[in-house]
This record gives C-alpha cells, sequence and structure tokens, in this order.
C-alpha cells in the first residue's frame, strides 16, 4: 500500500470503466456569479467520489448539472456507455419526504413517476426497506421518524431503482454525529450491495476520507477543481479504519488540500 502522503502510482479508479464525463464546465448565474469554471470531472464506474470544498465552491451546482437540473453555460456532460441520467438516484440534505405518504408509499416515488404499479415494485420496496433498517417502519409516517431514520427512508428511495449513479448532496450535515457515522458504515454497506457509484458533496474531511477512494478538491471564487486526494484503503471500513493510523494520515492530506482551497 502507498503511504498515504504519496502520490499513488497508479490511481485506484486506473482500470474502471468509464461512467460519466465532464468537460469545460462553466456556471455562471444573472451574467456575473461564476459557480463553476471549467470543471473537468471523470466519473468512473464503482467510484466513491467525494467533492470536498468550503461553501460556495459550486459542489451542489456540479451535483445539479450532473442531475440535468441546471444546464451547463459552457462545456459538456457526456454519459459513456449507454447510461443516461435517467440512470441516477438524488439525495438532498433535508430529505424531503411527502408527509401525507407512509414510508413505503415515499419509497414507491420513483417507480410511480416511471408509470409502474404499487403492486409490480412491492418486493423491490420490501428489500431496500431491509437494507436501510426499516422494514418494521414501512407502514410509518414521516412525523413519526427520527432525522436519521427520515434519511433512510430518503436514502431507500435514491437506491430503490438500483440506479448505477447516486449523487448526495451533504445528507448527513444535518444529523448528531452517531447517527451520522452510523449512516455513513451503512452507506458504504449498500454501496457495495447495490453496486453503484456514488458521487457525495461534503465538506467534512473526517466523512469524505471514510466514505471515499476519490476525493475532489474544490476552491471557490471561481468554483474549480483544486487538486484529487486518493484513499486507497481497502473496503469494507469499518471502526478499525476510523481509528487507524493510515485513516489520520488520509484525514491529514485531505485536510491540507481543503487549506490550501480556502487560501488560493
Ligand atoms: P456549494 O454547494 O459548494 O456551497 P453552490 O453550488 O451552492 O456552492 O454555489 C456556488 C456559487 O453559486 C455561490 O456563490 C452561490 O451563491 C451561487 N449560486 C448557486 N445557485 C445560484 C442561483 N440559483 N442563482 C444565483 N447564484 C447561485
Ligand atoms: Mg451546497
Amino acid at each position: 500500500m502507498n503511504a498515504p502522503n504519496a502520490v499513488a502510482e497508479t490511481p485506484v479508479f486506473a482500470d474502471r470503466p468509464e461512467l460519466l464525463r465532464l468537460s469545460g464546465v462553466d456556471k455562471v448565474f444573472g451574467g456575473e456569479v461564476v459557480a463553476l469554471k471549467d470543471l473537468n470531472l471523470d466519473v468512473r464506474q464503482g467510484d466513491f467520489m467525494s467533492l470536498l470544498g468550503p461553501s460556495g465552491c459550486g459542489k451542489s451546482t456540479a451535483l445539479r448539472i450532473i442531475a440535468d437540473l441546471l444546464h451547463p453555460t459552457r462545456g459538456t456532460v457526456e454519459w459513456a456507455g449507454g447510461h443516461t441520467k435517467d440512470d441516477l438516484g438524488v439525495v438532498f440534505q433535508e430529505p424531503t419526504l411527502m408527509p401525507w405518504a407512509t414510508v413505503s408509499k415515499n419509497v414507491y416515488l420513483p417507480f410511480r413517476l416511471r408509470g409502474k404499479s404499487y403492486n409490480s415494485v412491492r418486493d423491490d420496496i420490501l428489500e431496500v426497506l431491509k437494507l436501510v433498517g426499516l422494514e418494521k417502519f414501512q407502514n410509518a409516517y414521516p412525523r413519526e421518524l427520527s432525522g436519521g431514520m427520515k434519511m433512510r427512508v430518503s436514502i431507500a428511495r435514491a437506491m430503490v431503482t438500483r440506479p448505477r449513479l447516486i449523487l448526495m448532496d451533504e445528507p448527513f450535515a444535518a444529523l448528531d454525529e452517531i447517527t451520522r457515522f452510523k449512516l455513513n458504515n451503512d452507506l458504504l454497506a449498500l454501496k457495495s450491495k447495490i453496486n453503484c457509484t456514488v458521487i457525495f458533496v461534503t465538506h467534512s474531511v473526517f466523512e469524505s476520507v471514510f466514505l471515499s477512494d476519490r476525493i475532489v478538491v474544490m476552491a471557490a471564487r471561481p468554483g474549480r477543481v483544486l487538486r484529487e486526494v486518493q484513499v486507497d484503503a481497502p473496503y469494507p471500513r469499518d471502526e478499525v479504519f476510523r481509528t487507524s493510523a493510515e485513516y489520520a494520515a488520509h484525514c491529514r492530506a485531505a485536510s491540507d488540500a481543503l487549506h490550501e482551497a480556502m487560501e488560493v
């Protein structure tokens, strides 16, 4: 294994097929706010990629462009291998559940939007609820759930169609640390079960190192990629990794890069 501070000789993702490529992407709001300037990103199948950077560096804008919720002012987003933007699930910081619908009916939403009947996907819904540990709460309403449980429902909803790519925008930022650690562990287990790619926005060094194998460090004004930090520690990762010297060294490397991003 490479020393955490050394530049890896072979990138951890080198043998993964390409999924998505952003080339020369600019996003200008209202003709003057340059949210992104010349963003280049190659996302590969199976990556756990974090976008790490200070507030306002364009992380959410990048995610929204990938999700096709925003159009770039310049540049392109290209999907490889026949994948499309329909092959993704999105999790935002707020769980955004429908308060009038039960947990299962909330998780049903992406199927409903695809015109599928509830009965035809009932088993998929139950299975994903089991994966997030909420099978006993399938008939509960969002108001009966804790913040962490609501976020689990939101993750289940994003994953129920088994998309190739999951986009997550600071999903755990509002949760307490214990719940956040637990959800970090569960997210890694889920990712390996459904075998997807994740792009995860965070401003937490610790979270990005625990979860990711690629950390894209961004700087603000204008929003851009400063550099990439690779975490070549094997998965599964658990509490042993979280308390290891290796983890601490990776956190130092990511933290240095983040400080650099805040000073430029
Ligand atoms: P981050 O998610 O990294 O905090 P954002 O992508 O939300 O950053 O924002 C990047 C920059 O673009 C910020 O300066 C923000 O104020 C600006 N911005 C984001 N969305 C809009 C919008 N809809 N209209 C105008 N400015 C925006
Ligand atoms: Mg944001």
